[in-house]
């Protein structure tokens, strides 16, 4: 008999959840509050221009070299002859971009000289950080390299990314590019409050992208999510017999603190009614806040983990992308805006975009999409931070802060054809403060034992959302993925089905470390401090006496 799988959430994580199980044989619905697929990923509508709609989406997407989990899945979405998987291009260039000095633009392909490689290292560390803080700052990425697992665990969780490369006591450029640096722009976690565990890992597999020539630095999609990804994954879904309900809002998940006995979903539309569904397993696919609304008593006795939920903090990353006259492109790849107060990174998508139907629109030749990162900040134009301005602020403000960067030359009014910020963004009337419907996980320090693993304590509930633990440990399309496949495998296990269970990937490591890792994990048991912490005492002796 097929077994029934209900998967309430349509992102990432349940589309992920949907293709695995159906390549199984299970019997899939899917149920999605939106009118699309994708969650946070997906692109929609925007403005209108002559007869077509803008390309819109929450933020700009990009896939990392080491992402294995999202873009395996992808290379299985038939497309074209071809697979989705064949629509990522590569990033050549990166572009550090500050105001008051000369910006940097890095080639992001692997180093093939000595100068090269030195090159590199000067422009990743940033080539203001004085000499003696940018050597501490490697000691630190060694020290995190030959450590074990088990410490990562039990001791960089608990440690601030801030705290563990001392950033407090550094200049101003190790603070804003070792500190901030990719932290804050790229995956909007403040290093203040973000565990070691998480920035430590993610900074050096970002590394790994820049250094490794087996990996690609950085790649986009070739055209705006949706059209490009995620509509094939809905047909190529839908082929394979799964049912996929859009405008269909999860209101209850009902258990009997033992089991998931059912849920009710509300369609949308005029004849918009509740109904009722079961299904003999359930993946809950929404994201940890929509966990947290969800939960009743009943559902916590039966998956006690998923009270962590509650203790989770997220953070605001959101987008607004520019539709401009002529195609404005300063960099092959990401601008990161080190010293715009409100985070800015910005790429412009015309040049990777070569699938989009750009002569369909009247006036909009280039698309320049911006993620603002910090939202708490006082703006250049107005003086608030984003939290506090009305949708119109905020937009004026990130194009002021752009313009600050690139000049006013390049960027000018009249090349403006329309603006999108974000839909997820709302303005509450009443209190007069800026809301936010799609908020990111940040892991803060010891959030890890707040997350909750993919295979609850129930026995027919799943997780597969960027919040559940994994190896990626960082909220994002691969993290998602990567736990949809980890809820697909604990399904199969507690069925004891005979089909072979989901690839499931550790990061890689450089295999010289190994021993090291091995030692330090005896080290560990034995109650000593990683050999690499004294490198940091003798940095406090070195700053007291060379530089009282
Ligand atoms: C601006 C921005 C840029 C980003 N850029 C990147 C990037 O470049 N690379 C990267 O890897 N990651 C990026 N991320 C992170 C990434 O998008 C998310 O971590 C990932 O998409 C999360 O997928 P998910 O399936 O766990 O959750 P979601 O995307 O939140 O999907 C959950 C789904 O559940 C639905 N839902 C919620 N409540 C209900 C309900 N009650 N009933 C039914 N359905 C419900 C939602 O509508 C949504 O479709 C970015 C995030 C943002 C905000």
């Amino acid at each position: 008999m097929t077994r029934t799988v209900a998967i309430l959430g349509g992102g990432i994580g349940g589309l992920s959840a949907a293709h695995e199980l159906a390549e199984r044989g299970f019997d899939v619905t899917v149920y999605e509050r939106n009118d699309r697929f994708g969650g946070k990923a997906r692109s929609f509508p925007g403005p209108a221009d002559g007869d077509a709609h803008l390309p819109a989406e929450h933020g700009f997407r990009f896939f990392p070299g080491f992402y294995r989990h999202v873009t395996d899945t992808m290379s299985r979405i038939p497309v074209d002859g071809g697979t989705v998987v064949d629509r990522l291009t590569t990033t050549d260039e990166l572009l550090q971009a500050v105001t008051d000095g000369d910006d940097r633009l890095m080639r992001v392909e692997a180093p093939r000289s000595v100068r090269e490689w030195r090159e590199r290292i000067q422009t990743v560390f940033g080539s203001d950080v004085p000499r003696d803080e940018a050597a501490f700052f490697a000691n630190r990425l060694l020290t995190l390299l030959s450590s074990s697992e088990r410490r990562w665990r039990e001791e960089y969780e608990h440690r601030s990314w801030w705290e563990f490369i001392r950033a407090e006591e550094m200049s101003q450029a190790y603070q804003t590019y070792l500190g901030y640096g990719i932290t804050q722009s790229l995956v909007a976690m403040r290093p203040q409050v973000s565990s070691t565990r998480t920035i430590g890992r993610i900074y050096l597999q970002m590394l790994r992208g820049l250094f490794d020539p087996e990996l690609p630095a950085d790649r986009l999609l070739d055209g705006p999510t949706n059209e490009a990804w995620i509509d094939p994954w809905v047909d190529h879904l839908r082929r394979r017999g799964v049912d996929l309900v859009p405008n269909a809002a999860v209101t209850a998940v009902d258990a009997d603190g033992e089991r998931v006995t059912g849920a009710t979903v509300r369609h949308d539309g005029p004849d918009g009614d509740a109904e009722r569904v079961e299904a003999d397993h359930y993946v809950l696919a929404v994201p940890a806040p929509a966990v947290d609304d969800l939960l009743t008593p009943e559902l916590e006795r039966a998956a006690p983990s998923l009270s962590g939920v509650r203790n989770l903090d997220h953070g605001w990353m959101n987008g607004v992308q520019f539709y401009l006259r002529e195609d404005v492109a300063p960099v092959r790849g990401h601008g990161v805006f080190y010293d715009s107060p409100w985070a800015l990174t910005a790429v412009s998508q015309r040049q990777f975009w070569e699938r989009y139907d750009w002569n369909a629109l009247a006036e909009t030749e280039g698309v320049l999409s911006v993620i603002v990162s910090e939202w708490d900040e006082p703006g250049i134009v107005y003086g608030k931070p984003a939290r506090e301005c009305t949708r119109e602020e905020i937009v004026t403000e990130v194009w002021e802060q752009l313009r600050a960067h690139l000049g006013t030359d390049l960027l000018n009014e009249s090349t403006l054809v329309a603006s999108q910020l974000d839909p997820a963004v709302g303005f509450d009337e009443e209190t007069g403060t800026v809301t936010n419907d799609a908020e990111l996980l940040i892991n803060t320090v010891g959030s890890l034992e707040h997350r909750p693993e993919a295979a609850t304590e129930c026995p027919n509930l799943y997780l597969a959302a960027d919040y559940v633990r994994t190896e990626t440990d960082l909220a994002s399309m691969e993290c998602a993925n990567e736990a949809a496949r980890r809820a697909v495998n604990a399904l199969l296990d507690d069925l004891g089905h005979p089909s072979k269970r989901c690839e499931v990937w550790p990061f890689e490591w450089p295999a010289v470390f190994a021993p090291l890792r091995r030692q330090d994990d005896l080290g560990q048991r034995l109650g000593l401090t990683h050999p690499g912490e004294g490198a940091s005492s003798l940095w406090s002796a070195y700053r007291d006496v060379v530089r009282p």
